[in-house]
Protein backbone atom coordinates (compact mmCIF):
# COMPACT_ATOMS: atom_id res chain seq x y z
CA UNK A 1 0.00 0.00 0.00
CA UNK A 2 1.02 3.39 -0.55
CA UNK A 3 1.96 6.49 1.77
CA UNK A 4 -0.46 9.51 1.85
CA UNK A 5 1.48 11.57 -0.33
CA UNK A 6 1.98 8.25 -2.63
CA UNK A 7 -2.18 8.19 -2.88
CA UNK A 8 -2.16 12.39 -3.22
CA UNK A 9 -0.20 12.04 -6.37
CA UNK A 10 -0.88 8.77 -7.42
CA UNK A 11 2.86 8.09 -7.71
CA UNK A 12 2.73 5.23 -5.50
CA UNK A 13 5.50 5.26 -3.28
CA UNK A 14 6.51 8.39 -2.99
CA UNK A 15 10.62 9.29 -3.92
CA UNK A 16 11.18 6.72 -6.10
CA UNK A 17 14.58 4.88 -5.83
CA UNK A 18 16.80 3.75 -9.37
CA UNK A 19 15.76 0.52 -8.93
CA UNK A 20 12.20 1.32 -8.69
CA UNK A 21 12.66 3.31 -12.40
CA UNK A 22 14.37 0.04 -13.23
CA UNK A 23 11.47 -2.21 -12.24
CA UNK A 24 9.14 0.36 -14.15
CA UNK A 25 10.66 0.17 -17.32
CA UNK A 26 10.94 -3.44 -17.48
CA UNK A 27 7.57 -3.80 -16.79
CA UNK A 28 6.78 -1.14 -19.62
CA UNK A 29 8.68 -3.33 -21.74
CA UNK A 30 7.05 -6.25 -20.96
CA UNK A 31 3.08 -4.53 -21.84
CA UNK A 32 5.39 -3.41 -24.96
CA UNK A 33 6.52 -6.47 -26.43
CA UNK A 34 3.24 -8.73 -24.76
CA UNK A 35 4.67 -10.74 -22.61
CA UNK A 36 2.39 -9.06 -19.77
CA UNK A 37 -1.19 -7.69 -20.21
CA UNK A 38 -2.13 -4.66 -19.11
CA UNK A 39 -4.77 -5.51 -16.78
CA UNK A 40 -1.90 -8.26 -14.86
CA UNK A 41 -0.31 -5.82 -13.80
CA UNK A 42 -1.86 -5.49 -10.48
CA UNK A 43 -0.77 -9.31 -9.97
CA UNK A 44 3.36 -7.84 -9.94
CA UNK A 45 2.38 -4.66 -7.98
CA UNK A 46 0.36 -2.65 -5.17
CA UNK A 47 -2.11 -0.88 -6.99
CA UNK A 48 -1.63 2.32 -6.60
CA UNK A 49 2.43 1.19 -8.13
CA UNK A 50 0.23 -0.71 -11.16
CA UNK A 51 -1.62 2.53 -12.04
CA UNK A 52 1.45 4.56 -12.13
CA UNK A 53 3.18 2.15 -14.34
CA UNK A 54 0.00 1.83 -16.58
CA UNK A 55 -0.41 5.02 -16.84
CA UNK A 56 3.07 5.78 -17.74
CA UNK A 57 3.23 2.79 -20.59
CA UNK A 58 0.23 4.78 -22.13
CA UNK A 59 1.54 7.69 -21.73
CA UNK A 60 4.56 6.59 -24.02
CA UNK A 61 2.20 4.99 -26.55
CA UNK A 62 0.71 7.96 -27.36
CA UNK A 63 3.25 10.08 -26.69
CA UNK A 64 1.12 12.47 -24.07
CA UNK A 65 1.63 13.70 -20.39
CA UNK A 66 -1.09 12.66 -18.19
CA UNK A 67 -0.07 13.96 -14.95
CA UNK A 68 -3.56 15.55 -13.83
CA UNK A 69 -5.35 12.63 -14.40
CA UNK A 70 -1.94 10.92 -12.15
CA UNK A 71 -3.09 13.24 -9.17
CA UNK A 72 -5.59 11.86 -7.00
CA UNK A 73 -6.53 10.88 -3.40
CA UNK A 74 -9.14 7.70 -3.46
CA UNK A 75 -8.31 4.89 -2.31
CA UNK A 76 -7.56 2.90 -5.49
CA UNK A 77 -7.28 -0.51 -3.62
CA UNK A 78 -10.72 -0.75 -3.25
CA UNK A 79 -11.69 0.91 -6.71
CA UNK A 80 -9.55 -1.35 -8.59
CA UNK A 81 -11.40 -4.37 -6.99
CA UNK A 82 -14.45 -3.14 -7.78
CA UNK A 83 -15.06 -0.45 -10.25
CA UNK A 84 -12.44 0.30 -12.46
CA UNK A 85 -10.24 -2.09 -14.37
CA UNK A 86 -6.91 -0.87 -16.45
CA UNK A 87 -6.80 2.11 -13.86
CA UNK A 88 -4.22 4.76 -15.07
CA UNK A 89 -5.85 8.17 -12.48
CA UNK A 90 -8.78 9.13 -11.84
CA UNK A 91 -10.43 12.57 -14.03
CA UNK A 92 -11.68 15.37 -11.66
CA UNK A 93 -15.00 16.68 -12.84
CA UNK A 94 -15.92 20.12 -10.44
CA UNK A 95 -18.38 19.82 -8.05
CA UNK A 96 -20.20 22.49 -6.98
CA UNK A 97 -23.70 23.04 -4.28
CA UNK A 98 -26.93 24.00 -4.89
CA UNK A 99 -29.23 25.22 -2.37
CA UNK A 100 -29.94 24.88 0.09
CA UNK A 101 -33.33 23.50 -0.45
CA UNK A 102 -36.36 23.04 1.32
CA UNK A 103 -38.14 19.56 0.97
CA UNK A 104 -41.07 17.97 2.43
CA UNK A 105 -40.58 14.37 1.79
CA UNK A 106 -41.79 10.99 2.97
CA UNK A 107 -37.89 9.88 3.44
CA UNK A 108 -36.03 13.44 2.81
CA UNK A 109 -37.23 16.79 5.12
CA UNK A 110 -35.45 19.60 6.25
CA UNK A 111 -33.19 21.77 3.84
CA UNK A 112 -30.23 20.41 1.76
CA UNK A 113 -27.69 21.11 -0.45
CA UNK A 114 -27.25 19.46 -3.66
CA UNK A 115 -24.05 18.23 -4.64
CA UNK A 116 -23.75 18.91 -8.68
CA UNK A 117 -20.56 17.87 -10.53
CA UNK A 118 -20.76 18.94 -13.77
CA UNK A 119 -18.67 21.14 -16.09
CA UNK A 120 -21.13 22.95 -17.88
CA UNK A 121 -21.53 26.33 -16.64
CA UNK A 122 -24.63 28.49 -15.86
CA UNK A 123 -26.00 24.72 -14.46
CA UNK A 124 -25.65 25.19 -10.82
CA UNK A 125 -26.48 28.84 -10.83
CA UNK A 126 -29.63 27.76 -12.70
CA UNK A 127 -30.76 25.25 -9.97
CA UNK A 128 -29.67 27.49 -7.49
CA UNK A 129 -32.46 29.81 -8.62
CA UNK A 130 -35.16 27.06 -8.69
CA UNK A 131 -33.99 25.84 -4.95
CA UNK A 132 -34.49 29.40 -3.67
CA UNK A 133 -37.99 29.27 -5.33
CA UNK A 134 -39.12 26.21 -3.81
CA UNK A 135 -37.80 27.22 -0.17
CA UNK A 136 -39.22 30.29 -0.38
CA UNK A 137 -42.52 28.66 -1.67
CA UNK A 138 -42.49 26.90 1.68
CA UNK A 139 -40.62 23.54 0.34
CA UNK A 140 -41.25 21.06 -2.19
CA UNK A 141 -43.93 18.09 -1.71
CA UNK A 142 -41.59 14.90 -2.64
CA UNK A 143 -42.62 11.11 -2.34
CA UNK A 144 -41.74 7.85 -3.62
CA UNK A 145 -44.52 6.48 -5.95
CA UNK A 146 -42.57 3.00 -6.40
CA UNK A 147 -39.61 0.99 -5.53
CA UNK A 148 -38.74 -1.72 -8.01
CA UNK A 149 -35.66 -2.88 -9.87
CA UNK A 150 -36.09 -5.06 -13.07
CA UNK A 151 -34.13 -7.78 -15.10
CA UNK A 152 -35.87 -9.11 -17.63
CA UNK A 153 -33.88 -12.97 -18.90
CA UNK A 154 -35.32 -13.83 -22.48
CA UNK A 155 -36.08 -17.40 -23.48
CA UNK A 156 -36.57 -18.98 -26.72
CA UNK A 157 -40.06 -21.47 -26.62
CA UNK A 158 -40.60 -23.71 -29.38
CA UNK A 159 -44.19 -22.48 -30.27
CA UNK A 160 -46.20 -19.61 -29.41
CA UNK A 161 -48.54 -22.21 -27.32
CA UNK A 162 -45.31 -22.99 -25.65
CA UNK A 163 -44.74 -18.98 -25.49
CA UNK A 164 -48.13 -19.67 -23.14
CA UNK A 165 -47.39 -21.98 -21.27
CA UNK A 166 -44.27 -20.91 -19.81
CA UNK A 167 -46.34 -17.39 -19.22
CA UNK A 168 -48.65 -20.14 -17.30
CA UNK A 169 -46.34 -22.00 -15.49
CA UNK A 170 -44.46 -18.96 -14.39
CA UNK A 171 -47.40 -17.69 -12.39
CA UNK A 172 -48.24 -20.82 -11.23
CA UNK A 173 -44.50 -21.38 -9.86
CA UNK A 174 -44.04 -18.00 -8.30
CA UNK A 175 -43.52 -18.63 -4.78
CA UNK A 176 -40.73 -21.31 -5.88
CA UNK A 177 -39.13 -18.25 -8.01
CA UNK A 178 -39.94 -16.11 -5.69
CA UNK A 179 -37.34 -18.56 -2.50
CA UNK A 180 -34.92 -19.20 -5.10
CA UNK A 181 -34.22 -15.30 -6.00
CA UNK A 182 -34.47 -14.67 -2.36
CA UNK A 183 -32.26 -17.22 -1.50
CA UNK A 184 -28.79 -14.99 -3.30
CA UNK A 185 -29.76 -11.90 -1.34
CA UNK A 186 -29.92 -11.04 2.17
CA UNK A 187 -31.36 -7.43 1.51
CA UNK A 188 -33.38 -7.83 -2.29
CA UNK A 189 -37.34 -9.45 -1.88
CA UNK A 190 -38.25 -10.02 -5.01
CA UNK A 191 -41.73 -8.49 -5.18
CA UNK A 192 -43.55 -8.99 -9.41
CA UNK A 193 -43.10 -11.18 -11.74
CA UNK A 194 -44.41 -10.24 -15.28
CA UNK A 195 -44.23 -12.10 -18.65
CA UNK A 196 -44.72 -10.71 -22.08
CA UNK A 197 -44.52 -12.68 -25.50
CA UNK A 198 -43.31 -11.79 -28.69
CA UNK A 199 -44.04 -14.97 -31.39
CA UNK A 200 -41.64 -17.73 -29.68
CA UNK A 201 -39.89 -15.03 -27.58
CA UNK A 202 -40.57 -15.14 -24.06
CA UNK A 203 -39.60 -12.32 -21.58
CA UNK A 204 -39.61 -12.37 -17.52
CA UNK A 205 -39.27 -9.15 -16.26
CA UNK A 206 -38.49 -9.60 -12.48
CA UNK A 207 -39.37 -6.99 -10.19
CA UNK A 208 -37.21 -6.52 -6.54
CA UNK A 209 -37.27 -4.38 -3.97
CA UNK A 210 -33.68 -3.66 -3.13
CA UNK A 211 -33.26 -1.94 -0.10
CA UNK A 212 -30.70 0.76 -0.34
CA UNK A 213 -28.42 -0.73 -3.26
CA UNK A 214 -29.41 0.24 -6.90
CA UNK A 215 -29.55 -3.50 -7.10
CA UNK A 216 -28.69 -4.39 -10.55
CA UNK A 217 -26.02 -6.36 -9.52
CA UNK A 218 -28.08 -7.95 -6.89
CA UNK A 219 -31.04 -8.64 -9.48
CA UNK A 220 -28.59 -10.01 -12.18
CA UNK A 221 -27.53 -12.76 -9.62
CA UNK A 222 -30.94 -13.47 -8.52
CA UNK A 223 -32.25 -13.75 -12.10
CA UNK A 224 -29.95 -16.13 -12.78
CA UNK A 225 -31.62 -18.82 -10.35
CA UNK A 226 -34.80 -17.92 -11.37
CA UNK A 227 -34.13 -18.39 -15.09
CA UNK A 228 -32.37 -21.89 -14.11
CA UNK A 229 -35.90 -22.79 -12.89
CA UNK A 230 -38.04 -21.64 -15.66
CA UNK A 231 -35.80 -23.33 -18.18
CA UNK A 232 -35.52 -26.69 -16.12
CA UNK A 233 -39.36 -26.28 -15.17
CA UNK A 234 -40.73 -25.74 -18.67
CA UNK A 235 -37.91 -26.88 -21.40
CA UNK A 236 -37.55 -23.29 -22.86
CA UNK A 237 -34.43 -22.51 -23.88
CA UNK A 238 -32.73 -19.46 -22.00
CA UNK A 239 -31.32 -17.08 -24.54
CA UNK A 240 -30.15 -14.57 -22.46
CA UNK A 241 -30.24 -13.22 -18.62
CA UNK A 242 -31.06 -9.77 -19.82
CA UNK A 243 -33.85 -9.25 -22.67
CA UNK A 244 -34.08 -6.05 -22.85
CA UNK A 245 -37.57 -5.62 -21.76
CA UNK A 246 -35.32 -4.89 -18.01
CA UNK A 247 -34.98 -1.91 -19.58
CA UNK A 248 -31.34 -0.69 -18.82
CA UNK A 249 -29.52 1.93 -20.04
CA UNK A 250 -31.81 2.53 -22.49
CA UNK A 251 -34.77 4.73 -23.18
CA UNK A 252 -37.62 2.79 -23.03
CA UNK A 253 -41.52 3.73 -22.76
CA UNK A 254 -41.89 0.80 -20.25
CA UNK A 255 -39.79 2.32 -17.33
CA UNK A 256 -41.99 5.22 -17.81
CA UNK A 257 -45.18 3.28 -17.75
CA UNK A 258 -44.60 0.73 -15.31
CA UNK A 259 -41.00 3.04 -13.23
CA UNK A 260 -38.04 1.11 -12.70
CA UNK A 261 -35.74 2.03 -9.55
CA UNK A 262 -37.39 4.53 -7.58
CA UNK A 263 -39.86 6.09 -9.13
CA UNK A 264 -40.66 9.71 -7.63
CA UNK A 265 -42.68 12.67 -8.04
CA UNK A 266 -41.80 16.38 -6.66
CA UNK A 267 -43.78 19.44 -6.78
CA UNK A 268 -44.13 22.84 -5.97
CA UNK A 269 -46.84 25.82 -5.40
CA UNK A 270 -45.60 28.88 -6.12
CA UNK A 271 -47.48 32.34 -5.80
CA UNK A 272 -47.57 35.11 -8.51
CA UNK A 273 -45.22 37.09 -6.76
CA UNK A 274 -42.66 34.84 -6.12
CA UNK A 275 -43.15 33.41 -9.79
CA UNK A 276 -42.43 37.48 -10.29
CA UNK A 277 -40.08 38.31 -8.09
CA UNK A 278 -37.61 35.19 -8.60
CA UNK A 279 -38.27 33.63 -11.79
CA UNK A 280 -38.78 36.93 -13.84
CA UNK A 281 -41.68 35.81 -15.18
CA UNK A 282 -45.53 35.30 -14.74
CA UNK A 283 -47.97 31.83 -14.53
CA UNK A 284 -49.45 31.96 -17.96
CA UNK A 285 -45.83 31.87 -19.43
CA UNK A 286 -44.72 29.44 -17.23
CA UNK A 287 -47.85 27.08 -18.59
CA UNK A 288 -47.94 28.02 -22.07
CA UNK A 289 -43.69 27.35 -22.12
CA UNK A 290 -44.48 24.05 -20.53
CA UNK A 291 -47.24 22.85 -22.95
CA UNK A 292 -45.67 24.16 -26.21
CA UNK A 293 -42.06 23.09 -24.97
CA UNK A 294 -42.10 20.57 -22.71
CA UNK A 295 -45.06 18.88 -23.98
CA UNK A 296 -46.34 19.58 -27.61
CA UNK A 297 -42.75 19.78 -28.60
CA UNK A 298 -41.48 16.75 -26.99
CA UNK A 299 -44.27 14.97 -28.47
CA UNK A 300 -43.75 16.40 -32.04
CA UNK A 301 -40.16 15.44 -31.74
CA UNK A 302 -41.17 11.35 -30.45
CA UNK A 303 -39.18 12.40 -27.70
CA UNK A 304 -39.19 9.98 -24.21
CA UNK A 305 -38.71 12.69 -21.88
CA UNK A 306 -41.16 15.59 -21.84
CA UNK A 307 -39.45 18.17 -20.08
CA UNK A 308 -36.69 20.93 -20.30
CA UNK A 309 -33.91 19.52 -19.02
CA UNK A 310 -33.58 17.16 -16.46
CA UNK A 311 -31.18 15.25 -17.38
CA UNK A 312 -28.51 17.74 -16.32
CA UNK A 313 -29.81 17.65 -12.88
CA UNK A 314 -29.83 13.77 -12.70
CA UNK A 315 -26.28 13.33 -14.68
CA UNK A 316 -24.58 15.59 -12.38
CA UNK A 317 -26.02 14.62 -9.00
CA UNK A 318 -25.32 10.85 -10.31
CA UNK A 319 -21.77 11.23 -10.80
CA UNK A 320 -21.50 13.42 -7.61
CA UNK A 321 -22.88 10.89 -6.05
CA UNK A 322 -21.42 7.56 -7.03
CA UNK A 323 -24.01 6.04 -9.32
CA UNK A 324 -23.61 4.53 -12.24
CA UNK A 325 -23.42 7.31 -15.17
CA UNK A 326 -25.05 5.56 -17.84
CA UNK A 327 -28.30 5.50 -15.92
CA UNK A 328 -28.76 9.41 -16.27
CA UNK A 329 -30.81 7.63 -19.56
CA UNK A 330 -33.26 6.10 -17.76
CA UNK A 331 -33.11 8.86 -15.09
CA UNK A 332 -34.31 11.37 -17.04
CA UNK A 333 -37.30 9.89 -18.40
CA UNK A 334 -39.11 13.04 -16.34
CA UNK A 335 -42.65 14.56 -17.42
CA UNK A 336 -42.52 18.49 -16.13
CA UNK A 337 -46.20 19.63 -15.71
CA UNK A 338 -47.60 23.13 -14.66
CA UNK A 339 -51.16 23.71 -13.15
CA UNK A 340 -52.61 27.16 -13.23
CA UNK A 341 -53.84 27.81 -9.71
CA UNK A 342 -55.74 30.69 -8.38
CA UNK A 343 -52.65 31.89 -6.33
CA UNK A 344 -49.98 31.23 -9.30
CA UNK A 345 -49.17 28.12 -10.42
CA UNK A 346 -48.24 24.40 -9.37
CA UNK A 347 -44.98 23.17 -10.73
CA UNK A 348 -44.26 19.05 -10.51
CA UNK A 349 -41.73 16.64 -12.00
CA UNK A 350 -42.53 12.67 -12.32
CA UNK A 351 -39.13 10.86 -12.40
CA UNK A 352 -40.56 7.00 -12.40
CA UNK A 353 -36.97 5.52 -13.41
CA UNK A 354 -34.27 6.64 -11.17
CA UNK A 355 -31.91 3.76 -10.61
CA UNK A 356 -30.06 4.66 -7.64
CA UNK A 357 -28.59 3.38 -4.65
CA UNK A 358 -26.41 4.42 -1.36
CA UNK A 359 -24.80 1.37 -0.92
CA UNK A 360 -22.62 -0.59 -3.87
CA UNK A 361 -21.23 0.54 -7.03
CA UNK A 362 -19.67 3.65 -6.74
CA UNK A 363 -20.81 5.02 -3.68
CA UNK A 364 -18.05 3.81 -1.41
CA UNK A 365 -15.73 5.80 -3.85
CA UNK A 366 -14.53 8.47 -0.81
CA UNK A 367 -15.49 11.65 -2.47
CA UNK A 368 -18.46 10.50 -3.69
CA UNK A 369 -19.53 9.03 -0.43
CA UNK A 370 -18.37 12.51 1.05
CA UNK A 371 -21.39 13.91 -1.31
CA UNK A 372 -23.27 11.17 0.08
CA UNK A 373 -22.91 12.27 3.50
CA UNK A 374 -23.59 15.84 3.09
CA UNK A 375 -26.77 14.54 2.06
CA UNK A 376 -27.26 12.52 4.76
CA UNK A 377 -27.85 9.29 3.36
CA UNK A 378 -24.42 7.72 3.03
CA UNK A 379 -25.08 3.49 3.39
CA UNK A 380 -27.65 1.97 4.85
CA UNK A 381 -30.76 3.39 6.01
CA UNK A 382 -32.44 2.76 9.31
CA UNK A 383 -34.78 0.92 8.10
CA UNK A 384 -32.83 -0.79 5.11
CA UNK A 385 -33.84 0.83 1.57
CA UNK A 386 -34.79 4.30 3.60
CA UNK A 387 -31.75 6.29 2.50
CA UNK A 388 -32.26 5.25 -1.04
CA UNK A 389 -35.28 6.58 -1.01
CA UNK A 390 -34.54 10.01 0.69
CA UNK A 391 -31.81 10.10 -2.05
CA UNK A 392 -34.84 9.80 -4.70
CA UNK A 393 -36.73 12.34 -3.04
CA UNK A 394 -33.39 14.92 -3.08
CA UNK A 395 -32.87 14.04 -6.38
CA UNK A 396 -36.51 14.85 -7.32
CA UNK A 397 -36.59 18.19 -5.68
CA UNK A 398 -32.99 19.25 -7.43
CA UNK A 399 -34.75 18.34 -10.77
CA UNK A 400 -37.84 20.19 -9.88
CA UNK A 401 -35.65 23.42 -9.41
CA UNK A 402 -34.11 22.59 -12.62
CA UNK A 403 -36.78 22.89 -13.87
CA UNK A 404 -38.35 25.78 -12.62
CA UNK A 405 -35.39 27.86 -13.40
CA UNK A 406 -34.97 26.91 -17.20
CA UNK A 407 -38.79 27.41 -17.70
CA UNK A 408 -38.12 30.52 -16.30
CA UNK A 409 -35.30 31.84 -18.05
CA UNK A 410 -37.02 30.89 -21.19
CA UNK A 411 -40.23 32.82 -20.53
CA UNK A 412 -38.47 35.50 -19.24
CA UNK A 413 -36.34 35.35 -22.37
CA UNK A 414 -32.90 34.85 -20.29
CA UNK A 415 -31.84 32.04 -21.00
CA UNK A 416 -29.14 33.21 -23.85
CA UNK A 417 -27.77 35.84 -21.43
CA UNK A 418 -27.32 33.63 -18.67
CA UNK A 419 -25.42 31.72 -20.49
CA UNK A 420 -23.44 34.34 -22.55
CA UNK A 421 -22.64 35.41 -18.79
CA UNK A 422 -22.15 32.31 -17.03
CA UNK A 423 -21.09 29.59 -19.70
CA UNK A 424 -19.31 30.89 -22.09
CA UNK A 425 -15.31 31.11 -21.55
CA UNK A 426 -12.41 31.13 -24.17
CA UNK A 427 -11.64 27.27 -24.39
P1 LIG B 1 -23.30 -4.23 -5.45
O1 LIG B 1 -22.16 -3.41 -4.96
O2 LIG B 1 -23.01 -5.27 -6.44
O3 LIG B 1 -24.05 -4.98 -4.25
C1 LIG B 1 -24.65 -4.32 -3.21
C2 LIG B 1 -24.81 -5.31 -2.08
O4 LIG B 1 -24.73 -4.62 -0.84
C3 LIG B 1 -26.17 -5.95 -2.02
O5 LIG B 1 -26.29 -7.02 -2.90
C4 LIG B 1 -26.30 -6.36 -0.56
O6 LIG B 1 -25.82 -7.67 -0.33
C5 LIG B 1 -25.31 -5.42 0.15
N1 LIG B 1 -26.01 -4.52 1.08
C6 LIG B 1 -25.50 -4.12 2.27
N2 LIG B 1 -26.33 -3.27 2.89
C7 LIG B 1 -27.40 -3.12 2.08
C8 LIG B 1 -28.58 -2.34 2.15
N3 LIG B 1 -28.84 -1.55 3.19
N4 LIG B 1 -29.47 -2.41 1.15
C9 LIG B 1 -29.23 -3.19 0.07
N5 LIG B 1 -28.14 -3.97 -0.05
C10 LIG B 1 -27.20 -3.92 0.93
O7 LIG B 1 -24.39 -3.19 -5.94
P2 LIG B 1 -25.71 -3.34 -6.78
O8 LIG B 1 -26.54 -2.19 -6.30
O9 LIG B 1 -26.31 -4.71 -6.77
O10 LIG B 1 -25.25 -3.06 -8.26
C11 LIG B 1 -24.70 -1.80 -8.57
C12 LIG B 1 -23.59 -1.99 -9.55
O11 LIG B 1 -24.11 -2.68 -10.67
C13 LIG B 1 -23.03 -0.70 -10.06
O12 LIG B 1 -21.62 -0.74 -9.98
C14 LIG B 1 -23.46 -0.67 -11.52
O13 LIG B 1 -22.56 0.02 -12.30
C15 LIG B 1 -23.53 -2.14 -11.83
N6 LIG B 1 -24.39 -2.56 -12.94
C16 LIG B 1 -24.51 -3.91 -13.13
C17 LIG B 1 -25.29 -4.38 -14.14
C18 LIG B 1 -25.42 -5.85 -14.32
O14 LIG B 1 -26.05 -6.28 -15.27
N7 LIG B 1 -24.88 -6.67 -13.45
C19 LIG B 1 -26.01 -3.50 -14.96
C20 LIG B 1 -25.93 -2.14 -14.72
C21 LIG B 1 -25.10 -1.69 -13.71
P3 LIG B 1 -26.83 -8.92 -0.28
O15 LIG B 1 -27.43 -9.03 -1.64
O16 LIG B 1 -25.93 -10.05 0.05
O17 LIG B 1 -27.85 -8.66 0.76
Amino acid sequence: MADDAGRRTGQGNGAKSDQDRDGDTILINKLRNKTLKIYELEKELSPIDAIRVRRSFIEQETNTTLENIGIFSIDVERVVKRNCENMIGTVQVPVGVAGPVLINGGYAAGNYWLPLATTEGALIASVNRGCSAITKAGGAEVRILHDGMTRAPVFAADSVGHAAQVCDWVKVHRDELKAAAESTTSHGKLTDIVTFVAGTSVYVRLEFDTKDAMGMNMVTIASAKVADLIAQGTGVRLIALSGNMCTDKKPAAINGIMGRGRSVVAGVALTHEQISSILKTDAKTLFEVNYRKNLVGSARAGAMGFNAHAANVVAAMFIACGQDAAHAIDGSTCITTVDLTETGAYVAVTLPSLPIGTVGGGTGVETQQECLKLLGVAGSGTPPGTNAKKLGEIIGAGVLAGELSLIGALGAQHLARAHQQLGRGTP
